[in-house]
């Protein structure tokens, strides 16, 4: 392989979690001189650090005061790193050029890639493209927040592998390299508004996903989605469109019950729609896309059809934890905006009981009030959110909460037999959790424990 643009170079990483030590051992291979800088503190961070520095990295960590030194000659940021962060601003000041940790990885792909972005489902996708690609016997790798840091194993893969990745807002924020064979865009609902400057800057970026493909490339797009239908109008690469309804065009859509696909002049039924094994409107939604992104990669109906109903989804997403005298607990931590939250709401036809709330990303709540009115019989309100919640429903029952095993105990006593308690925040974790894996975790714990109680009650 030629050598990448990158090798011998000195670099400064910025960030330093799973994606940013994965890039930093990939400089270190190709002889890069290589700083990595954290806010956080040392012992807050991965003890993998330590083999890094032991592989002749310079770490800095908890340093606010650091600046980038003069010999750098370029920044590779971490997708958790907003570009007006005060490091990346003055890199931006000194004429440093700023890459995504995706981009290093890219430069050494020698596989094709199937890239899946979107507000939400990314990771649900991606695990079910892998999937399918498994079942076909493809050797592939999924890669992203899911899996693996993809630069940690790219110049690892064969030229006949696959890279399944999971591509967030931020990484194409600063993409310059990365170029799918298949590109999926799932949906573009507001979310991270504090961070981007509009929806249609945020919109703007998740187009820039196709901006390098070519003809031979696949370009999927929900066809639902008249945000995206207008600019893949003018995509260079192969368009396949997925969405409810039969349209004329290339791509996966329902039909009498039907998953149905039309690729390269024939349409062909994949799976009855009951027989997918992930629940909800929103989850048939991603598993057109994922067969669109099979189709274009050539896979065979059949692992399609297996892996559709073999995959159960991923853990805090719509995760059914258990059931307690008749009444299920569903663990949906992941749902951190209002269109997640939503989802969760269309996702079931007896009535939820919704722990809800935490810290606020902008959301519009107003925006569900008449689903949670219709299908919610108490909503059980946590964390910073909960006054905002409150105001934007209403005509909705609401009690206060302080903990995760007084939300899920003040829930089960409002729920009657048959109902769902849901915990489907539509807000992020950070002011009670450390992340939404601890709080699902937390939730799961608390039903435990509850469960627990009730049943030494009875058997006093
Ligand atoms: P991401 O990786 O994009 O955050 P996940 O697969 O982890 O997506 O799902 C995040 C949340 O969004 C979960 O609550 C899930 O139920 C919900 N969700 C999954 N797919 C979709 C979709 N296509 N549209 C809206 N919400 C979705």
């Amino acid at each position: 392989m030629n050598k990448p643009f990158f090798a011998g170079k000195n670099v400064l990483v910025v960030g330093l979690q799973r994606s940013g030590i994965g890039v930093s051992k990939l400089l270190l291979r190709y002889g890069c001189s290589v700083i990595g800088t954290d806010l956080k503190k040392r012992d807050e961070l991965d003890p993998e650090l330590s083999s890094l520095e032991r592989s002749g990295a310079a770490i800095i960590c908890g340093r606010p005061d650091f600046h980038i030194p003069r010999d750098i000659e370029f920044i590779v940021a971490s997708p958790g790193v907003p570009l007006y962060s005060p490091i990346l601003m003055e890199a931006e000041k000194a004429g440093k050029e700023i890459l995504g940790e995706l981009e290093i990885a890219f430069s050494v792909l020698r596989c094709p890639a199937v890239c899946v972005t979107g507000t939400n489902g990314k990771s649900t996708c991606v695990s079910l493209v892998g999937e399918i690609f498994s079942r076909a016997k493809r050797k592939t790798v999924v890669a992203g927040n899911v899996g693996l840091a993809f630069s940690g194993i790219a110049d690892s893969l064969e030229p006949d592998g696959i890279a399944v990745i999971e591509v967030s807002s931020f990484q194409l924020e600063t993409m310059k390299f990365m170029k799918p064979r298949v590109g999926v865009l799932l949906n573009v609902t507001p979310d991270h508004l504090d961070r981007h400057k509009s929806f249609e800057e945020y919109l703007r970026l998740k187009m820039r996903l196709f901006e390098n493909q070519t003809q031979e490339d696949f370009a999927v797009i929900n066809r639902d989605d008249e945000t995206q239908r207008t600019p893949s109008r003018s995509l260079r690469s192969r368009v396949l469109y997925f969405g409810m309804n039969k349209a004329g065009e290339e791509g996966a859509f329902v039909e009498a019950g039907n998953l149905k696909v039309n690729f390269d002049g024939e349409t062909k039924t994949v799976i009855p729609v009951d027989k997918i094994a992930i629940r909800g409107p929103h989850n048939l939604s991603n598993a057109m896309a994922a067969v669109c992104a099979a189709a274009a990669m050539g896979v065979s109906l059949d692992s399609i059809e297996s892996a559709l109903a073999g995959f159960e989804g991923l853990p805090h997403r719509l995760q059914n934890v258990g059931s307690l005298e008749g009444v299920s607990f569903v663990n949906d931590s992941k749902a951190t905006n209002i269109d997640a939250m939503k989802q969760a709401l269309l996702s079931f036809k007896t009535p939820l009981v919704l722990i809800a709330g935490g810290r606020d990303k902008d959301g519009n709540f107003a925006e569900v009030s008449g689903l949670v009115e219709k299908n919610v019989r108490h909503v059980v309100l946590m964390g910073e959110a909960s006054q905002k919640i409150r105001s934007s429903w209403p005509g909705v029952r609401s009690t206060q909460a302080n903990s995760m095993n007084e939300a899920v105990e003040v829930a089960f006593e409002l729920a009657q037999k048959g109902d769902v308690v849901i915990l489907s925040p539509g807000c992020a974790s950070y002011d009670m959790f450390k992340n939404f894996e601890d709080r699902g975790a937390k939730f799961a714990q608390a039903f435990l424990s509850l469960k627990e109680k009730i049943m030494a009650e009875k058997k006093e």
